[in-house]
């Protein structure tokens, strides 16, 4: 594999990958194969394909202790292949209402928060009963985080295992390697 900036030999490697190209900024890939360019230090996670990169980040993201901020609620409503307007549809609020969790201008509540996670859960992994505890567990989490606007709700890393890579190419767009500060 050879740099697409300087065309060296890349190096083989296993690290830390904050994987922002999920559209997520908390996803972490641990241990994660990867191509490492010495010189421009530019790092390429082996990732196989996006969707199965969804299948492992989406329980994860269910199952955190913190209300949604509006990049999950994004990434949930196209995993659930919607627009905004038919989430809303979905969920029973205004268009608007849904616009504005998804720029982190208004909290969702925490009723539609839960709402929210057990339609992807009952879409996605419908056979997926544990997935539905845990979902329901996390419900204090939910709680004590008060839904007032203007405060983002700051998620708690979701990090993925190496077991989850089955590698095969690097993924195209090729990321700095200071990317995890
Ligand atoms: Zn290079």
């Amino acid at each position: 594999m050879l740099c697409p900036h300087c065309n060296r030999e890349m190096d083989k490697k296993h690290g830390r990958y904050r994987y922002r190209e999920s559209g997520l900024d908390n996803v972490w890939l641990k241990d994660w194969p990867m191509f490492v360019c010495r010189k421009c230090r530019i790092k390429m996670p082996l990732i196989s394909d996006e969707e199965q990169m969804a299948k492992e980040i989406i329980p994860r993201l269910l199952r955190t202790k913190a209300r949604l901020n509006g990049d999950s609620i994004v990434y949930l409503r196209k995993a659930l292949g919607l627009k905004t307007g038919e989430l809303a549809r979905r969920l029973q609020v205004h268009r608007g209402t849904v616009s504005r969790w998804e720029n982190d201008k208004h909290t969702i509540d925490r009723e539609y928060d839960l709402q929210l996670r057990l339609l992807v859960k009952d879409q996605i992994f419908p056979e997926n009963r544990d997935l539905r505890e845990d979902i329901l567990r996390a419900l204090p989490g939910l709680v004590s985080q008060p839904a007032s606007p203007l405060v983002r709700p700051s998620m708690p890393p979701i990090v993925v295992p190496a077991e989850a890579s089955s590698n095969e190419m690097p993924i195209s767009g090729s990321v700095i390697a200071n990317n995890d500060v």
